[in-house]
This record gives C-alpha cells, structure tokens and sequence, in this order.
C-alpha cells in the first residue's frame, strides 16, 4: 500500500514534469471560449476521373476547447484521409507551427500532454491539413479567442463546447440543439426596461428572458436543452404537464398545470403554471436586508424549471430554463453541470402556448441582465 502511495506519488511529479506549457499566471484568469467556427474546406474532384486523384479530407470528429488556468484541456479528435489511399501526410499546426504529424490515414486525437501552450490573448488556429501524394491538400482550421480577465480571481471561465454556438461574447453556450433561423427562432427577446420594445425583435412588455422555439413535432421527437455555462444546479421543477397552448383561466380546460395560480406564493408552494423555491441558506436576515427582501423564495411561471448557478463565473450569476418536457429533466439540485451537457428537453409546460424554451441570464438574485447588447444572434 506504502509503495503504491510512493509511485503513484512519483507518477505525479513525472506527469507534472511532462506538462511545462502552464506558464498562464496564477493571478490571471484566462477563458478559451465562443467563437469556435470548423472550416472544412469540401473535397473538389479531378474532373478527368472523378474515381482517382481525389484531394486528401481532414475532419474534425469531437472535441472541447476547455480549460481553466492553468490550462488543462480535454482532448480533441480529428480524423486525416484519402479516399484513393495516396495520403502523403496529415499535420496538426497550432498557430502555424507544426505539433502533430502523421503518415498515415487514421483517427487521431490530441491529448493534453500533446496540447500547445496558448500563453497570449487573442485568436488563435490550430489547423488540421492533409496532403495527398499529387500535393493536393486539405485543411480544416478551428479560429478561437483567448482572452484574459486580469485580476478577476480564479476560476470563472465557462468553456464553450467545440461545435457550439456562444452568446453573450461567448461567455455563454446556445442552450438549445438547434440552429436559429434552420430549425427554431427567437420569438422574445428580453425587454428590461419594460418598454415593450427589444432592438433585437419580438418582445412583449417585461419579459426577462429569450424565447427559443420550436414545433410540436420537434418537441416529440426530442430537442434537448443545455446548460449555457458551467455550474451548480440551484433547483428543478419537474413533472408539470408539458403541452399547454395557452395560460388563460381557461387554460385549466385543458390542463390545471397550464392555467393561473389559485393558490399564494409562499416558499415551495406549486399551483397552476407557477413554481416557488424555498431559499434555504439564501434566505439569511442580512440578505433580507441587503436586498430589502420580504419574500423569502422565488416564483416561476415555467411548470418545469431548472435554475443553475455559477459561482465561479464573473460574467454570469445564474442561468434559468423554463417549460421542459415532463420527465426529461436529467440534472439534480446539487449536480455539478459543465456548459453544453443535456439538461432536459424543450416543453410547453407552464405559461405557454407552444414548444420554447425560456431562457434567463441572471446578474444577481433575480437581476435578469439582456445577453443580445452585442449581438442579437449566436455566434
Ligand atoms: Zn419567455
């Protein structure tokens, strides 16, 4: 036992020995986030014999950009070939400089010892080229930004997940697995300050969220929700009827879960479309004070409700998500979440007449902040 404790102690020291590319400082928080765009460049054909000298295909197959500082991240999976086997090379380039290279067609990945050292602010590529022996090639470059927050302290980084779009210059991940303008839109945006109107687009008087939706046929088949940054799960409502089409007092005609509250908000209390916490350890005298509350919880008007925080995020205080479909919750209070994991799928539960998800961005306690003031769509 003594001895295993010895070795694995030395396999420690040699790993961090093999790691030298932490040179980020300490004191600097440094985020590798938003974005991510993959260029492939499509394969051409040679017009003469569209079944020979056909141009060598690089693709990225998965992978994440993640790391907080020191840097430590996951690997990334490409894949180099040539579909009439004349690959000459394949190559892995970080910033232009050659760090991966291979003579053979094959899956490879990037691991974190083999990852390249970003040490500055700013763009950076890492390309994947294959070169086929008629010195045609093919690349495949993933552009990304650095950035450096200074003295904010540790930690708050949220990672977006390669592939993924961003929001809120890429603090944030898209939260839906669709593709805006494709296969859902935004039908509200936030409107703050309550003027009914929103730069963006759609909004209605107040509404402190966006709207991403999608249709009943979508929802069906399932289209999943993610957390749009890494967290804590705060609190989950789940198994409230999820095909309400509209929230009136009539509304209980076709389901009690989508019509008005009947009952008072108090802490826990679930009645109608609306859901209440129970702020437990939030709910201290000095909090009351501070923020001048009376109320002791939060109501919801989502059904089915996931909030999540993020402690160590200096952008972003917690992120909510109404109206999931019954029962696709998969997150827990407590659960630990990273940017991009499934959380639930899209719904019409609640205060709604259609498939959405309503989405929050939180600067506080209830302090719902507008992510669209750069950009009114992902990037
Ligand atoms: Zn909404």
């Amino acid at each position: 036992m003594e001895r295993f404790a010895v070795m694995l102690l030395i396999a420690i020291m040699l790993f961090g020995c093999t790691v030298p590319s932490r040179t980020w400082n300490e004191s600097t928080t440094s985020t590798v986030s938003g974005n991510v765009s993959v260029n492939d460049t499509p394969p051409f054909i040679d017009g003469s014999n569209p079944l020979k000298n056909r141009p060598p295909v690089v693709s990225l197959t998965s992978g994440n950009l993640t790391g907080y500082a020191p840097f430590q991240p996951s690997p990334i999976y490409y894949s180099c070939d040539d579909e009439d086997g004349n690959l000459d090379y394949c190559q892995l380039l970080s910033d232009g400089v050659v760090i991966k290279d291979s003579r053979t067609a094959a899956d490879m990945s990037l691991d974190s010892s083999e990852w390249p050292t970003f040490t500055t602010a700013g763009k950076h590529t890492l390309e994947f080229r294959a070169v086929d022996k008629e010195g045609e090639t093919a690349s495949s470059s993933i552009v990304f930004t650095v950035t450096s927050t200074g003295d904010q302290g540790s930690g708050g980084v949220t990672q977006i997940p390669m592939g993924m779009r961003s929001l809120y210059g890429g603090n944030l991940a898209w939260p839906v697995g669709c593709e805006l303008g494709v296969n859902c839109s935004i039908s509200n945006y936030p409107d703050l300050d309550k003027d009914g109107r929103a730069s963006c687009g759609n909004t209605y008087e107040g509404h402190e969220g966006t709207d991403i939706a999608v249709n009943w046929d979508q929802m069906d088949k399932g289209m999943d929700v993610y957390a749009a940054a890494d967290g804590v799960v705060q609190w989950v409502f789940d198994g409230r009827y999820d095909r309400c089409t509209s929230f009136g007092p009539d509304a209980v005609i076709t389901n009690p879960d989508c019509a008005p509250p009947s009952e008072d908000m108090y802490p826990g209390g679930i009645s109608g479309y609306q859901v209440c916490t129970d702020l437990g350890p939030y709910c201290s005298a000095q909090k009351r004070i501070e923020k001048g509350w009376t109320q002791c919880y939060f109501c919801f008007w989502g059904g089915n409700v996931v909030v999540i925080r993020h402690p160590d995020n200096p952008y972003v205080f917690v992120t909510r998500y109404d109206h999931f479909r019954t029962g696709s919750i998969t997150v827990r209070p407590g659960d630990t979440v990273t940017a991009g994991q499934k959380i639930g799928q899209v719904g019409s539960a609640g205060r709604s007449s259609g498939p959405h998800l309503h989405f929050e961005v939180w600067s506080d306690w209830y302090a719902p902040l507008d992510p669209w003031t750069t950009s009114c769509t992902p990037q």
